[in-house]
């Protein structure tokens, strides 16, 4: 079998032919030339309006990426026509195989935008032999196109979450879909600010906003506030992973100074290597972990009583009555209050205030997981950290959309991977 009979069944045009294959001599690497002709009586189509014209001239002879077979690069060639349209002038034709002026073809661009989901995007441009740049234009490409063509229909349950970046300096808002069944990327915005959300609100519209059944974040402020406008209807849960994360913060705060104070103090640095242990649920602890915290819980630490109170909050998530939630909630921020342990009584404070944001976990309980927020935002920090070489917001986003966006993509006749 040909190459050309090959190509003709993954990848055939309808209005062109392939020609001939040549195998290019002195190239850097081994390289096939697969010549393209239009068919005859075939008609050029205008890029601009998409309508067949009157041909006008020819255009040199372009080369266009395909994708490499065994190890081979592909290429195809062809010399584009112009087209006297009579609504848009002299414009140069459309052809299927590639948009506009771009050198890989489009079917080469989803290829390395599948890649792109498996690999890191210098991993992928290693693999194929191309620039991070072709891997980042074929992921923009899917990622917009994927954009253009997603449904926003039926969403019922939303996470509102934020990550950091730039080591910290700014802040991302992200919105997920979190239906069963349905958990994907809808949106990102710039900064956690009262204006951030609601730019996601005016997209997704007031008929959709209407239809949402329960929103889950965490407890800062022009998120609550907005959310409270914008979706008053929906369960708003400030969900589980948030608060426990404000939980290992305060934890941190406390070791970290109690760890300066110890050492101040001469003591051994019984702290050192305790962070993970205290960070930690107790049965994702390793072994050394596990000795390590069973050591500490010998000393009246700060940072043990700290960790003791956390262990002692997770209850909280068992309770199937919420009226015995709501006293067993009073109840821990009260022996909080009592500690002395200033981070933690931040929390107790914080609790309090949001009792009744809190509750509705339990009446959401059943319809939206408690990890699924928490898995979505450890997917964004994997992806981010994947990601290595994108420094503009611009590239992040394009990441996150393409790796948690869910997004659609055209159908092909032939996988090509
Ligand atoms: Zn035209």
């Amino acid at each position: 079998m040909q190459l050309k009979s090959i190509l003709n069944r993954v990848e055939r045009y309808k209005s062109f032919v392939y020609k001939r294959v040549t195998w290019v001599e002195g190239a850097e690497r081994p390289t096939l030339e697969m010549g393209i002709e239009p068919r005859a009586n075939g008609r050029a189509v205008c890029s601009g309006c998409g309508r067949p014209g009157p041909g006008y001239d020819r255009l040199p002879q372009r080369r266009f990426e395909f994708i490499p077979l065994w190890g081979i690069a592909v290429y195809f060639v062809y010399a584009m026509r112009r087209v006297d349209c009579a609504q848009c002038g002299v414009t140069v034709e459309r052809v299927p195989w590639a948009e506009g002026k771009n050198q890989l073809t489009t079917s080469y661009q989803w290829f390395l935008a599948r890649w792109a989901k498996r690999l890191s995007w210098r991993g992928v441009a290693d693999a194929f032999r191309t620039s991070w740049e072709n891997v980042f234009r074929s992921v923009k490409m899917a990622v917009s196109w994927g954009l253009a063509h997603r449904d926003w229909e039926g969403i019922e349950s939303i996470g509102v979450d934020e990550i950091q970046w730039q080591k910290g300096h700014r802040y991302l808002t992200l919105v997920y879909q979190i239906d069963q069944g349905a958990k994907r990327l809808l949106w990102i915005g710039k900064e956690r600010t009262t204006k951030t959300l609601l730019s996601f609100f005016r997209k997704l519209g007031k008929g959709r906003s209407a239809r949402l059944r329960f929103i889950c974040s965490d407890m800062w402020k022009p998120y609550l506030k907005v959310i409270a406008k914008k979706a008053g209807q929906a369960v708003h849960v400030l969900d589980r992973f948030h608060i426990m994360s404000k939980m290992n913060k305060a934890i941190d705060e406390v070791r970290a100074a109690e760890a300066r104070r110890l050492a101040r103090d001469g003591y051994e640095p019984l702290l050192k290597h305790s962070r993970w242990c205290l960070l930690k649920r107790p049965e994702n602890l390793t072994d050394k972990q596990t000795v390590k915290i069973s050591e500490l819980l010998q000393y009246n630490l700060q940072s043990v009583r700290a960790y003791l109170h956390r262990e002692d909050f997770q209850r909280f998530w068992e309770y199937q009555s919420p009226g015995w939630a709501v006293r067993f909630l009073q109840e821990w921020c009260t022996r909080v209050m009592r500690s002395k342990i200033e981070p933690m009584k931040k929390v107790a404070r914080t609790l309090r205030k949001h009792q009744q944001l809190i509750l509705n976990w339990f009446k959401a309980k059943g319809t939206i997981s408690a990890a699924v927020v928490e898995g979505l935002n450890n997917k964004v920090k994997l992806t981010m950290r994947k990601a290595y070489g994108f420094r503009t917001q611009k590239a992040i986003e394009i990441a996150l959309y393409h790796n948690l966006g869910a997004l659609p993509e055209p159908t092909f006749t032939h996988e090509f991977c």
